[in-house]
């Protein structure tokens, strides 16, 4: 069982919301008892300017600490040893047991950091530290005090009970999902876009997704990868909606009727377009997608102009400027490169020309499209009353 009863949360850029912090901080609670609700029962509290976790008895230490570096609008987070008898003798060997118990050898540099939230409290924190700190010499010979550059800081705040912590985790950092709206994710099977929907959601914003799926082109399994990457990112961005699309026939017939070296864009604009149709169904205020400049011939940037000039929703494209590498190296840390790798095609890899156009004429795409005016309208109504949505908790 873990001597840690509760987590002292800090967060850093909700701090300077002004008026509306009180929103941002509510956001923050809510999105913690979210993370925190299938291993028990936290209680999870503002208290002066401060967010604390109180744990169950028997909850688990490292299961609790992944779930809290996930919860975005976290900058860090300190496990927190409680002391529900705050006299000055209970306090400080209290103090001195947590020093024991967290630093067998009891051998570095220290300062003591006091905080006196209660002020009834008979001594003032510059007591409080000066007196703690001649406690803990007192007891172990080899500490040292160094104010400057303490090896360890040691945290000691009293409320109704006092606080002791001198380890803080890094949080994600970002703002609380579900602070800044929410918008629609284009997810792939690819390394990308998971990414893409990360970023995005880290700066507060709820995330939708839709999938472009092409049966038979495109198998059972390439399917099943995309719901495995929405749920990777649900474990940060919360709950989602999925939009699976069914673009088969769409696709063929742009195949059939238009240009072999345009395919790929006047596909793209065609999942703009439907995208944008479920973005605003489900009140979303914009468009998120992977593409970064120059990575294919579909992400030139005449590509991306002629891709974006069917939206009518800003499109974020939080990856615009970032190298492969870096994209892979975020993919990693929040676990969803290894699904992304996964050898299963994608709908773009099947239709997609040998010699594609890296430069895009407008006038000439849009002559394209006038080639699908016979049965696209019917083509894309059947698209949107067929799609399943598969809710992502
Ligand atoms: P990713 O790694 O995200 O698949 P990519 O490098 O393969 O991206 P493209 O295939 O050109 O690039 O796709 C660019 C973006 O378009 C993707 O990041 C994604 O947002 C969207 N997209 C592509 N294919 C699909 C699809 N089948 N369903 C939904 N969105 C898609
Ligand atoms: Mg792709």
């Amino acid at each position: 069982m873990s001597m840690f009863k509760a987590f002292l949360i800090k967060y850093a850029e909700i701090g300077l919301k002004g008026n509306n912090r009180y929103l941002f901080e509510n956001a923050l609670c809510d999105r913690i008892k979210d993370a925190l609700k299938p291993l028990g029962t936290f209680r999870v509290f503002k208290e002066q300017g401060r967010v604390f976790v109180e744990c169950p008895e028997d909850y688990d230490y490292e299961e609790t600490v992944e779930a809290l570096k996930r919860v975005f609008g976290i900058s860090s987070f300190c496990p927190v040893v409680t002391v529900a008898d705050t006299d000055w003798e209970s306090l400080t060997k209290a103090v001195g047991d947590y020093v024991e118990a967290m630093y067998p050898d009891a051998d570095f540099t220290f300062k003591v950091f006091a905080k006196r939230a209660d002020k009834n409290y008979p001594i003032s924190s510059p007591d409080i530290c000066g007196m703690m700190g001649a406690y803990l010499l007192g007891r172990f010979p080899n500490l040292k005090v160094d104010v400057h550059n303490p090896e360890v800081s040691l945290n000691v705040e009293i409320r109704t009970k006092a606080y002791i912590y001198s380890v803080e985790i890094p949080g994600p950092g970002g703002m609380p999902v579900g602070s800044n709206g929410k918008a629609m994710l284009l997810l792939s099977g690819g390394i990308d876009s998971p990414v893409a929907g990360y970023m995005i959601a880290k700066r507060g914003v709820s995330v939708d997704a839709v999938y472009f799926h092409a049966p038979p082109y495109t198998s059972e399994r390439a399917k099943q990868k995309v719901i495995d990457l929405a749920k990777k990112i649900s474990r940060y961005a919360g709950r989602m909606k999925l939009f699976v699309v069914n673009f088969t026939d769409i696709q063929l017939y742009i195949y059939d009727q238009c240009p072999h070296d345009e395919l790929t864009i006047i596909m793209r604009r065609y999942m703009m377009r439907i995208a944008e149709h479920f973005a605003k169904q489900e009140n979303c205020l914009g468009l998120i997608t992977g593409e970064s400049l120059g990575q294919v011939a579909s992400q030139t940037m005449q590509s991306l102009a002629a891709t974006n000039e069917v939206c009518t929703m800003p499109v974020y494209r939080p990856l615009i400027a970032f190298d492969k590498k870096d994209i892979v190296e975020i993919a990693e840390t929040i676990d969803t490169y290894e699904t992304s790798i996964q050898p299963y095609e994608d709908c773009c890899t099947i239709f997609v020309a040998k010699h594609p156009v890296t430069k895009p004429n407008l006038k000439k795409i849009r002559h394209s499209e006038r080639k699908l005016e016979e049965k696209i309208d019917e083509l894309l109504e059947t698209a949107l009353k067929t799609v399943e949505i598969i809710e992502i908790e």
